[in-house]
């Protein structure tokens, strides 16, 4: 006997009528697009629950690619057999002996299938027994369990599972649209992109990368970034802004003190530009507030003010630390504390306005013409698609 499938729990309460529908339509779609690289593994679905095939395929890693599919609650292993006492009670005792350290158990039975001759209660007993009767040293325990042996009679078959491994809930990525994450090669901006997916959306990146003050490097590492949140997605479409003529620009042309506001400002605009020729309909940023001079109230205000699209900031709220732990999990953590340089720690004014105000940097910026070099640096952006897969990356350059 072994597990044959993996029993796939989705949330989202709130969601009602077309939009459970799309909902678990797109689920389905990715977690097949997740697993497609196993052979003959096969996601089905039945009322309220879907299901991974295994098709005789080592369960685990095919459980560590589902893992990372958003919309899931809780995923198990599970058995499959006929709607037979004899086969649910050896399914029953496999699953259990094959959950690791375990003392006490539960038996929770499901009973879908009316028809099926043994009730709930009585199951429970049976089954109970013939577990106790077939392992050493395993006690009942109805209140809190090591192990909640679970067999749901469908009127298909049953299916026996032990433990539930927690899926990281959310949304699955793709049904709520798509949005443009500017990410840097810091902390802040992948597990800014992280929790977006979470929520169900679609990203592209943008990246400002101003050579030669800025090396190819330091380009790789966005590049890494972006390969590594596709384990929760299944590519992403990163946009490479070449960034130092303008950078050069605001430097020599504005004032030191606002130059930093104004650099912020042009790479919305820029990122809105891309945003409308890629159909996408917002930005998501690792803005936080008050964390540094350019992320204060009045910073966000003075720099907000170029674009009307919304802007995601999924960290706004949260602590640093918070922030850190969240990178840790989702294995950004490493590549973004390599120390190439970013294109705002070159370019850094010694003392950026804390509080800029909007009309002073409106005026600023209109007495100068921006116009040409922003069009030069849409015109010349590169475009990279990173996949959750080695070797198989396309990069291709110029206009979109
Ligand atoms: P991060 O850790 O994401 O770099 P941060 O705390 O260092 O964030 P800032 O450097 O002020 O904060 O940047 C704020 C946000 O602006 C970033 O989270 C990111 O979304 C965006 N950003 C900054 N630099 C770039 C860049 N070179 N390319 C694209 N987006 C950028
Ligand atoms: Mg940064």
């Amino acid at each position: 006997m072994q597990y044959d499938h993996i029993l796939i729990r989705y949330g989202e309460m709130s969601l009602k009528g077309k939009n459970i529908k799309q909902f678990i339509i797109k689920l389905q779609e990715n977690l097949q697009q997740k697993i497609k690289e196993f052979p003959n593994v096969k996601v089905t679905r039945t009322q309220g629950r879907m299901f991974v095939l295994l098709n005789g395929h080592d369960p685990e890693p095919v459980m560590e690619k589902c893992k990372k599919v958003f919309g899931i609650q809780s995923l198990s292993l599970a058995i499959k057999v006929d709607n037979d006492i004899e086969q649910i009670k050896e399914a029953a005792l496999f699953a259990l002996q094959n959950a690791k350290d375990v003392k006490t158990f539960k038996v929770a039975v499901k009973r879908i299938n009316k028809n099926f001759p043994i009730h709930t209660n009585e199951l429970n007993q049976v089954l109970g027994a013939h577990l106790l009767t077939n392992t050493d040293g395993i006690t009942v325990d109805v209140h809190n369990p090591d192990v909640e042996v679970k067999v749901e009679i469908r009127l298909e078959a049953a299916y026996i599972t032990s433990k539930a491994v927690l899926g990281l809930g959310g949304l699955p990525v793709g049904t709520s649209g798509k949005s443009l994450l500017l990410l840097s090669g810091g902390i802040d901006s992948p597990v800014a992109g992280f929790l977006a997916m979470k929520r169900g959306v679609h990203l592209e990146a943008i990246h400002f990368h101003s050579p030669p003050y800025t090396s190819e490097r330091a380009k790789q590492k966005v590049i890494d970034l972006s390969k590594q949140l596709t384990k929760y997605a299944k590519s992403i479409k990163i946009h490479i802004v070449p960034f130092t003529k303008l950078q050069q620009e605001i430097f020599r042309e504005m004032p030191e003190s606002y130059a930093m506001t104004i650099m912020r400002r042009m790479m919305f605009r820029i990122a809105e530009q891309v945003s409308r020729n890629e159909s996408i309909l917002s930005l998501t940023t690792g803005e936080n507030l008050g964390q540094v001079a350019s992320q204060t109230m009045e910073s966000m205000h003075a720099i907000n003010n170029v674009t009307n699209y919304p802007i995601i900031r999924p960290l706004v709220a949260m602590d640093k630390q918070e922030v850190i732990d969240i990178s840790k999990q989702i294995g950004t953590y490493e590549t973004s504390i390599l120390p190439y340089e970013d294109c705002c720690t070159i370019f850094v004014p010694k003392a950026p306005k804390t509080k800029p105000r909007l009309d002073k940097v409106s005026y600023y910026e209109s007495t100068y013409d921006f116009t040409k070099s922003i069009e030069e640096a849409i015109a010349g952006i590169e475009t990279i698609v990173a996949h959750d897969r080695k070797d198989a990356d396309e990069g291709f350059s110029g206009l979109f």
